[in-house]
């Protein structure tokens, strides 16, 4: 896959080694990714140089905003094929990994590309934010919780903010300008008992991409997240 030269090239850019292991992983990836999706819905997207760039790329490109060499444990809300989880492992195979999503048929395809590609230390987990982080073993207990695609900024602190840490952060991959959305989003912030640290705006070949950083300063007061379904339908 010709493409692939293109994916080590441009890591390389965020000091993103990706050598030969890693790069047949990322191919192995590809070729799951698309036979899967002729039968179930994955991705729109299905040309190698597209899903190199605005899959593999992008989900790699939260290295230009975060240390992931000093990230030991990190969750993926709303994955779907695994985005950015997968290529984030890939890449830092030394990240414990937890892959969230609330589509069963999804987490089925999950564990198939976690067993093929034989990555260890990373578990598929079917079910919703607002559930999963209420038990112990997930509730503050991750250094980065990233999440794309899934929500509005508001809703999304409130999904993903109650997995993160005393100190830890929460990534959201955001596409173009997203400074209404984030000026939406400032009381869930504070409410949730976190601060806004950075918004960062940059390009990805033709695509204007944003990543919001928003870090934990105090406990998740206990009635968050609320019940699913209602962080979406009344935002905070
Ligand atoms: N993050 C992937 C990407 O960027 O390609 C998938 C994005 S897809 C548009 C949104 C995914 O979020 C779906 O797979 C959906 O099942 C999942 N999802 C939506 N709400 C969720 C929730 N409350 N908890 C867990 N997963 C959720």
């Amino acid at each position: 896959m010709k493409e692939l030269e293109l994916l080590r090239e441009e890591a390389g850019k965020w000091n993103i080694e990706l050598g030969p292991h890693e790069l047949k992983r990322f191919e192995d990836y590809y070729n799951l990714l698309v036979s899967r999706n002729e039968k179930m819905n994955l991705t729109a997207i299905t040309d190698p140089k597209e899903v190199v760039v605005k899959h593999f790329l992008d989900s790699l490109s939260v290295a230009s905003v975060i240390d992931l060499k000093e990230v030991s444990s990190m969750i993926d809300v709303g994955t779907g094929a695994g985005f950015p989880g997968i290529p984030l492992k890939i890449a830092f195979p030394h990240i414990r990994v937890t892959l969230l999503d609330s589509l069963n048929k999804r987490v089925v395809f999950l564990n198939e590309v976690t067993g093929d590609l034989g990555l260890d230390d990373i578990e598929a987990v079917h079910g919703r934010a607002e559930t999963v982080s209420r038990e112990k073993s997930y509730r503050e207990s991750f250094d980065l919780c990233v999440s794309r695609a899934v929500a509005d900024l508001s809703v999304l602190t409130e999904l993903c903010t109650p997995f993160v840490k005393m100190g830890g952060r929460f990534v959201s991959y955001k596409s173009g300008s997203c400074d209404e959305e984030v000026e939406r989003a400032e009381n869930a912030i504070r409410v949730l008992g976190c601060s806004m640290e950075d918004v960062k705006k940059f390009m990805l070949f033709d695509s204007s991409r944003s990543f919001v950083v928003i870090r934990r300063d105090e406990t998740c007061p206990k009635r968050y997240p609320r019940r699913e379904g209602v962080p979406g339908k009344k935002p905070l």
